[in-house]
């Protein structure tokens, strides 16, 4: 494909009052007690919170990862509304239980550095425990990690030609570098197939994500030791982190059971539970849920945004899961995620169960 000519991407003004709207409104109903409102028929139980990479400096990593303080207020807040954070196994027993008392669940994917470096020290404050879900290839440092190369090449560059999406951008201050990063994620979203496609235009531009990816992401003996934190246990998360909907079925099984199998001989212990990479782009129907119960876990969350009622201990492998992520204020954004706001638009007014149905759509 030829290359069109060079753009300095903007975010459009619509876009930048789009989001100013936005976060006012998660402010104010999070303020407002409103959130108590909708809480009352989508908050269920409990909610499983979804983190990655936690950073001081949300700008400087172009608008990625969860601000480490909007992390100790989300804390602060799931306690102050009387919420015990919990375990993912002692989840699912209070789902069967009508008398147990309302939780939240901390899980963090992919096996970032910083979720040792920055978060834990935060957990240890509030006693909070989490999950951190590991693929091998994030650890065997052979991880296709395009969206930390795409990070790296926006961040570090100024010139970036995007040879398979026809695209060459100008990026010479931070808010052109989040709007073209924002752009190329936004393509490779559209059609993960692309996710395979970038390899020659990281090495075009001298990316190499081996490197990017052993500065971020823990090592071996960093996950065993972190494994054996009172307040860390690891998860399942594939092998090579791929959209498992694009792979046929030999490869999802081996997907799964590599890794758990991986995980298990360096634990040294049953690893149950298991995140899908990306959430619905894995998800091509009944097939990933039913291979993740045959490879003997015992959980699997998704994406779909939503809470946990007592119906979905009747299908532990399609586990709703609310994006605890927002650079603007990810405090009020989590607040209305806890109480089932996005559920709530997701399903406009409908049902509060997250189900497989929306999973795979
Ligand atoms: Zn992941």
């Amino acid at each position: 494909m030829v290359a069109q000519l060079t753009t300095t991407p903007r975010l459009s003004r619509t876009d930048r009052w789009k989001r100013r709207v936005k976060t006012l409104g998660l402010r104010v109903l999070s303020a407002s007690g409103a959130t108590r409102l909708i809480a009352r028929r989508y908050g269920g139980r409990g909610v499983i919170l979804m983190f990655h990479d936690f950073t001081r400096d949300p700008r400087r990593d172009l608008d990625q990862g969860c601000r480490i303080e909007d992390f100790s207020r989300i804390l602060a807040h799931l306690r102050k509304t009387g919420r015990d954070i919990v375990t993912l196994d002692e989840a699912q027993r209070r789902l069967a239980d009508p008398a147990a008392r309302r939780f939240a669940v901390l899980t963090f994917d992919d096996g970032y550095r910083s979720n040792i470096d920055l978060a834990l020290p935060e957990m240890e404050r509030f006693e909070a425990p989490a999950t951190i879900y590991v693929p091998t290839a994030m650890i065997s440092r052979d991880i296709n990690a395009w969206w930390l190369g795409l990070t790296a090449l926006f961040r570090d560059r100024d010139q970036i030609e995007i040879e398979p999406m026809g695209v060459r951008y100008c990026c010479p201050d931070l808010d052109s570098k989040i709007a073209g990063l924002r752009r190329v994620l936004a393509w490779v979203w559209d059609d993960f197939t692309r996710s395979e496609m970038l390899g020659p235009t990281f090495a075009r531009h001298g990316i190499f994500l081996a490197d990017i990816v052993d500065r971020a992401a823990i090592d071996e003996a960093g996950m065993i030791a972190a494994d054996r934190h009172p307040l860390i246990e690891i998860g399942a998360h594939t092998v090579n982190h791929r959209a498992l909907s694009l792979l046929d079925d030999a490869d999802v099984r081996a997907e799964m059971t590599g890794n758990k199998r991986f995980l298990e001989e360096r634990l040294q212990r049953e690893v149950p539970h298991f995140a899908y990479p990306y959430g619905a782009p894995s998800l091509s129907g009944a097939r990933e849920p039913r291979m993740a119960r045959e490879a003997g876990f015992r959980s699997a969350v998704t994406t779909t945004p939503g809470c946990l009622f007592p119906a979905h201990a009747d299908s532990p492998f399609t586990l709703p899961r609310q994006n605890a992520e927002y650079t603007e204020d990810g405090a009020a954004y989590t607040a209305c995620g806890t109480a089932g706001l996005f559920r709530a638009l997701a399903s406009r007014g409908g049902n509060p169960l997250a189900s497989l149905a929306e999973a795979t759509t």
